[in-house]
């Protein structure tokens, strides 16, 4: 449903996007995860026409979204991070202009804003204005907003940033229902525990560029996890160690003829997963002009 291809985009002398590449099924969500400032916003924006990537391919359905933006963004349903509302308008009337823009008119229109205040628990704030909400508030409104007119593609830029557990769990069993019906998801987010739930496939984003991609299963299998050994004799120090292997190693440590009292490992996690991006990739001051 998407495919970007070899984006580059420089602010200045800044690379925010790298010979950026990421494809999206129909169905699939993609946790899109990596460090501040890796290029996740600037990818989003380049998808939704916001920013022009100085080179680089990007289809969305059957469009070039470069030469035919206009179609290609009636196929997107956007929740970006900053928050974009009608604050002086009601949540009804901000999710009508919205589902305007899809091309959704009359009792179509109100059936499909009634569908969509209800799966992200918003009918009862339906008549207030945008710009009375809380912030958690908001955030299930912008969603509903990306996903009134059930568009094929949505793209959720930390869609959860600040909310609390009852707007979490909303929004994650809102987007979790878009995919079983066939959108293809790029969801964007700090907090990986979330990426489990919504059984999210994960392309890792590290300076403007996606350095992995698979399945959760794929991505934490290819490192360690740890292997935690107590022992019968008290005067022996708990053991915890790396493994990749953990029956050869435990095999190993058998064969010394210790007599081990409990054996655990622990798998490897997202956490791990993340940590092993590194640190931030640190922002570069930018140089000066050359002075002619
Ligand atoms: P975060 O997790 O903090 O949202 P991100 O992965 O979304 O980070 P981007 O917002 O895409 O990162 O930023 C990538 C890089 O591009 C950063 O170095 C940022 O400072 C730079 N950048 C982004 N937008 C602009 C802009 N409009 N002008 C100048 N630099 C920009």
């Amino acid at each position: 449903m998407l495919v970007a291809e070899g984006l580059t985009k420089s602010y200045g002398r800044r690379r925010a996007l790298d010979g950026f590449d990421l494809s999206v099924a129909p169905g699939e969500i993609v946790g899109l995860i990596g460090h501040n400032g890796a290029g996740k916003t600037t990818f989003v924006e380049t998808v939704t026409g916001l920013v022009r990537p100085d080179a680089g391919r990007i289809r969305i359905g059957p469009y070039d979204a470069l030469r035919a933006g206009r179609d290609a963004r009636r196929l997107l349903g956007v929740a970006p991070q900053e928050l974009a509302l009608y604050g002086g308008v009601t949540v009804r009337e901000n999710l009508r202009l919205f589902a305007g823009l899809t091309g959704l008119r009359g009792r179509r229109r109100d059936v499909e804003i009634a569908r969509v205040l209800e799966e992200l628990r918003l009918t009862d704030l339906a008549g207030r204005p945008v710009g009375v909400l809380s912030g958690g508030q908001r955030r299930r409104v912008q969603a509903a907003t990306a996903m009134v007119g059930s568009p094929p593609l949505l793209l959720l830029d930390e869609p959860t940033a600040g909310a609390d557990p009852e707007t979490r769990s909303a929004l994650l069993s809102a987007v979790k229902a878009r995919a079983e019906a066939g959108a293809a998801v790029v969801y964007t987010t700090h907090y990986l525990p979330e990426l489990v739930d919504l059984d999210a496939t994960l392309a890792l984003a590290r300076a403007g560029r996606v350095i992995a991609r698979g399945t959760q299963e794929e991505l934490t299998r290819r490192l360690p996890g740890e292997l935690r050994v107590t022992f019968a004799d008290p005067a022996e120090p708990e053991l915890r160690t790396p493994t990749t292997d953990p029956g050869a190693d435990l095999a190993a440590l058998l064969a010394t003829g210790r007599t081990p009292a409990s054996v655990d490992v622990r798998r490897p996690s997202l956490d791990d997963l993340y940590r092993s991006l590194g640190t931030a990739v640190p922002e570069k001051p930018e140089a000066p002009d050359a002075v002619a």
